[in-house]
Parts: structure tokens; C-alpha cells; sequence
């Protein structure tokens, strides 16, 4: 397994002045490929990249505009475009609309896709030799989903969107690389969302063997990158990588250096 990350910002402000791009991570296996959380530019950015045509998948793990606001026109390229089955998981924030978040695909993309899978606490999804299983996160939309994939050889975890809780540590037991939606730099914490503070704690019980930060807010953009990162390496056994835009991984001998 592999990963593209075609944009590694996230937050509204970061994602709004395009400090960095937004377009989410595609995830490729020998069988498929997967674009997770198709934030502003996706689309584009999926053919910039000249990856758009194998999307077999798109995987949205909650409702908010810098994770699924490319969701409905991934779905008519697989489908219409490239003529794949198409195949959709979502949160039920995204499917459904949640409180006061409105759904985020509608019904006529959803119909579209010969198979959509409502992602929740507890969900196992099957997708040419990928095995999903995804849970609750604590975050601001409160059916963010966090997932990891296994192709019986590799294990991804992603740690999306939420607040720092010991209860969602275990769900990542096993994985192999831990990608980290991490959008605050050390010290500045804020509710329902990730900071580099809480990264040691994540992966103290885990047997990773790298993290990958990626999802900057704006505050972490502006902080010292090379400074923070030198921080964490120094806090955690797995190796870290922070992510950049067009980034492979694993992708080349340097990255396996890090
Ligand atoms: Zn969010």
C-alpha cells in the first residue's frame, strides 16, 4: 500500500487563503485505489497528479467543507468519467446530514455509486482486498469517523479529526503507520481538534512505526515546521514524517531515512 497526499492543510482559514492545497490522500493498493477525504481542489488536483482515473473508492470521514466538499464530483468521475462501479463511504453526517450539519452528497450522487457504506462506531467495510474498519471520533461533527485500512500485509491507520481521548488509542492496535490529521502546533491545543502535544500519547501504547502529520491548520503553518518536528522526534520512537503536498509514501529512499 501506498499513499498520495495531494493536499496535507486543513481548518478554515489555512484551507480558505490555499496555504497549502486541500485535496485530501489517495491510498493505492495492487487491486484499487481509494481518494480519502476530497477536500476543496480534490478533483483538480487528483489530475494534476494524473492519479484521477484508478478512483475506484472515495472515503469521507466527516461532514466538514475541507473533507468532503469534492465528494459529489469524485463520484460522477468514477462513475461517469471513468466508468467504474464506484464505490462510496461515508460518514452519516455526510450521507444523511447529522444535527445541524446537512448532508454533504446528495441523492442523486449517491445513487450514482453502485455501493454506498455508512461509516460509524464499529463498521467493518470489505473493498478489493482492503479491509476498513472505522469508529467515532470526538470532534465538532460528532459522526467523524476514524478508520484504518489493512491489506493483510500493511496496516494504515488514520487518526482523523478529534479531540485527544485515551478511548480511541486501541482502535489503532497493529497499525503499521499512523497518519495523524493534526492541526495544531505544540501548546496550542484546542477543543475538538488534534495538536502535536498529543501525538506522544498516542503513539506510546502503539507499536507504530511512523507517524504522519499532515491536516496543518493555519497557526501550524505559521509555526517553525523544522522546530516542531525536531520536537516530536525527539518525544517518540516511531519515525515521523510531516507531510507535504504531492508527497508519496512510502515514496523514496530519503523518506525511508526520516
Ligand atoms: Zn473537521
Amino acid at each position: 500500500m501506498k499513499m498520495k497526499f495531494l493536499g496535507t492543510c486543513g481548518g478554515r482559514y489555512a484551507v480558505g487563503q490555499q496555504k497549502r492545497q486541500s485535496g485530501g490522500i489517495i491510498l493505492e493498493s495492487d487491486e484499487t485505489q481509494i481518494h480519502i477525504d476530497p477536500g476543496p481542489g480534490a478533483l483538480v488536483q487528483a489530475h494534476e497528479q494524473e492519479v484521477a482515473e484508478d478512483t475506484e473508492a472515495v472515503l469521507v470521514s466527516h461532514g466538514h467543507v475541507d473533507h468532503s466538499n469534492d465528494a459529489e464530483a469524485l463520484t460522477e468521475m468514477m462513475v461517469e468519467a471513468y466508468n467504474h462501479a464506484g464505490f462510496l463511504m461515508a460518514s452519516e453526517s455526510v450521507l444523511s446530514g447529522f444535527g445541524d450539519i446537512e448532508k454533504r452528497v446528495s441523492d442523486y450522487h449517491q445513487d450514482l455509486c453502485g455501493e454506498v457504506k455508512k461509516l460509524g462506531e464499529g463498521v467493518e467495510a470489505e473493498f478489493k482486498g482492503l479491509e476498513i474498519r472505522t469508529q467515532e471520533m470526538f470532534h465538532s461533527d460528532p459522526k467523524t469517523v476514524g478508520f484504518t485500512v489493512d491489506n493483510g500485509d500493511k496496516k494504515f491507520g488514520f487518526w482523523t479529526d478529534t479531540e485527544y481521548s485515551d478511548e480511541l488509542v486501541d482502535f489503532y492496535e497493529g497499525c503499521d503507520t499512523l497518519v495523524v490529521y493534526c492541526s495544531r502546533p505544540k501548546n496550542e491545543g484546542t477543543r475538538s481538534h488534534t495538536s502535536l502535544d498529543d501525538i506522544p500519547e498516542i503513539t506510546e501504547k502503539l507499536d507504530v512505526s511512523k507517524v504522519v502529520v499532515t491536516h496543518f491548520g493555519f497557526k501550524f503553518l505559521e509555526s517553525d515546521l523544522e522546530a516542531q518536528k525536531n520536537w516530536l522526534e525527539e518525544q517518540v520512537d516511531p519515525g515521523v514524517v510531516f507531510a507535504d503536498d504531492g508527497m508519496d509514501y512510502p515514496g523514496n529512499r530519503k523518506l525511508d531515512a526520516f
